[in-house]
C-alpha cells in the first residue's frame, strides 16, 4: 500500500533559506533540461536518428555548470531532472501537455526528494530531511505502524511550509475479531431498525410526542375555514411542528448512526430501492417519515471516515423470506409479524430478516476482504 500524508512544518530561518535555495536549484535543473530538449528538438526533429542519438546532460554534468547546486540536496535535483524527462516522454506519447518552464513567481514552490539509507525519518516532534537536518513538524496524524517513507515533497504555499510524505506499508489483514463486531440491520417501519440481536432503534420519546402533537394540530387545522385568519395562524403552528420534527429526526439519525459506527467494524444493511418502494402507496408515509435514505447516507460517510465497512446486501437477496435457522424459503404475508418455519424457527419477522442480513453481509465482507466465500455466518460468529 502506498499513501500520502501531508504535515505542516516549521523550519527555522536558516532552514527556510536553504529550502528556498533548493526551490531555485530544482527550477534551474528542470529549466536547463527543458531548454536543452527544446533546442535539440528544433535542430534535429527532421533527422530522427540524430535526435534519438543525442546524449542529454546528466544531473551531475549540469551541476558542474552551476556550482551553487552542490549546496542543496542532490536527490532533489535528480528527482527534478527525472520528472522533466518523464514529462517530456509522456508529452511525446500524447499523454499530457508539453512541460512548462518553472517560474520563481509561481505562488506554490516545491521540491521532492527520495529516501536513501533512512535519511528521511520522524524523530519525536521533528522530521529529518536531507541537508536541512531536523525540522519541526506538526504530527496531527500518526503514520501507520511499520511504514517506510519513500519520498518527501517540501512545499511552500501562502507563506506556510508543508511536507508531504509518500509512505509504503504492509496492510495488516483485518483480524477475525472484526467480524464479531459485525451487525446486521433490517430497516423497520415502526422503529428505525431491528438488528440481528433483536435490539431495536426506537425513535425517542420526544419525537413521538411531537408526532402526536402534530396529529392533534393537523386535526385542528382541518376544522378551520380555509383562507380565514384562524386558519393561517393554525397553519403556522403546524409548520413549526413540522420543522421541529425534521430537526429531531435528523438529530436522532445522526446519533443512531454514530453509535453503530463507534461500536461496530462491519455494518450490513439492505440495499433498498427506495424509489421503487415510494411508488407503493402503502409505504409512502412511513418511508419518508423514518428516512432510511438519510440514515443510509449518514452510515456511508461515517463508516468511510472511521475506516469501517458498510456492506449493502444485493436487492435480490430474499432476507424476509429466508429462514435464518435452516435457510429454507417460506412465503411471508405483509401482515404476518412472526416468522415461522417447519424447522421450528419462530421469531419476529424483522429479527429473522436482520439475522439473514448479518449472515449474507458476512459472506459479502469476506468475499471483498479475502477473496473467499468459504466462510459462512454459521461457521464463524454464531
Ligand atoms: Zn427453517
Amino acid at each position: 500500500m502506498i499513501r500520502g500524508y501531508v504535515y505542516r512544518i516549521k523550519p527555522s530561518h536558516t532552514q527556510i533559506e536553504l529550502i528556498h535555495k533548493t526551490f531555485g536549484c530544482v527550477r534551474k535543473m528542470s529549466n536547463t533540461l527543458l531548454f536543452e530538449r527544446e533546442t535539440i528538438y528544433e535542430m534535429f526533429h527532421e533527422y530522427p536518428e540524430l535526435l534519438n542519438a543525442h546524449q542529454y546532460l546528466t544531473p551531475s554534468r549540469i551541476k558542474q555548470d552551476y556550482e551553487y547546486m552542490y549546496e542543496v540536496d542532490s536527490q532533489a535535483l535528480t528527482t527534478a531532472w527525472l520528472h522533466l524527462k518523464n514529462a517530456y516522454t509522456n508529452f511525446f506519447k500524447g499523454h499530457n501537455n508539453p512541460p512548462q518552464y518553472k517560474s520563481r513567481h509561481n505562488p506554490i514552490q516545491t521540491y521532492t526528494t527520495h529516501t536513501i539509507n533512512n535519511n528521511i525519518r520522524i524523530e519525536g516532534k521533528n522530521i529529518k530531511l536531507p541537508k536541512l537536518g531536523f525540522v519541526k513538524i506538526k504530527l496531527h496524524r500518526v503514520l501507520p505502524a511499520n511504514c517506510s517513507i519513500k519520498a518527501a515533497t517540501v512545499k511552500q504555499e501562502a507563506g506556510k511550509y508543508y511536507v508531504s510524505l509518500r509512505i509504503e506499508y504492509e496492510e495488516t489483514k483485518k483480524e477475525v475479531q472484526d467480524v464479531q463486531r459485525l451487525i446486521g440491520l433490517d430497516y423497520s417501519l415502526k422503529s428505525l431498525y431491528v438488528d440481528n440481536e433483536y435490539n431495536k432503534a426506537d425513535y425517542p420519546m420526544y419525537y413521538k410526542e411531537s408526532l402526536k402533537k402534530l396529529a392533534k394540530e393537523q386535526k385542528r387545522l382541518s376544522r378551520r375555514i380555509r383562507g380565514s385568519n384562524r386558519y393561517s395562524l393554525q397553519k403556522l403552528v403546524v409548520s413549526k411542528i413540522h420543522q421541529k420534527l425534521k430537526n429531531q429526526r435528523k438529530d436522532f439519525l445522526h446519533k443512531a448512526s454514530r453509535y453503530l459506527v463507534n461500536n461496530y467494524e462491519v455494518i450490513c444493511i439492505e440495499d433498498l430501492d427506495l424509489k421503487e418502494m415510494k411508488k407503493t402507496k402503502h409505504f409512502r408515509k412511513s418511508i419518508t417519515d423514518t428516512s432510511f435514505g438519510t440514515f443510509t447516507r449518514y452510515l456511508e460517510y461515517k463508516t468511510k471516515d472511521k475506516g469501517k465497512t458498510l456492506v449493502k446486501i444485493p436487492k435480490y437477496y430474499p432476507s424476509t423470506k429466508t429462514c435464518s435457522k435452516c435457510g429454507k424459503i417460506n412465503e411471508v404475508k405483509l401482515s404476518q409479524r412472526t416468522y415461522e418455519c417447519s424447522c421450528g424457527a419462530n421469531l419476529d419477522r424483522d429479527h429473522n430478516a436482520a439475522k439473514n442480513i448479518a449472515g449474507k453481509g458476512l459472506e459479502e465482507y469476506y468475499k471483498k476482504e479475502y477473496g473467499t466465500d468459504s466462510l459462512t455466518w454459521s461457521s464463524c460468529a454464531h
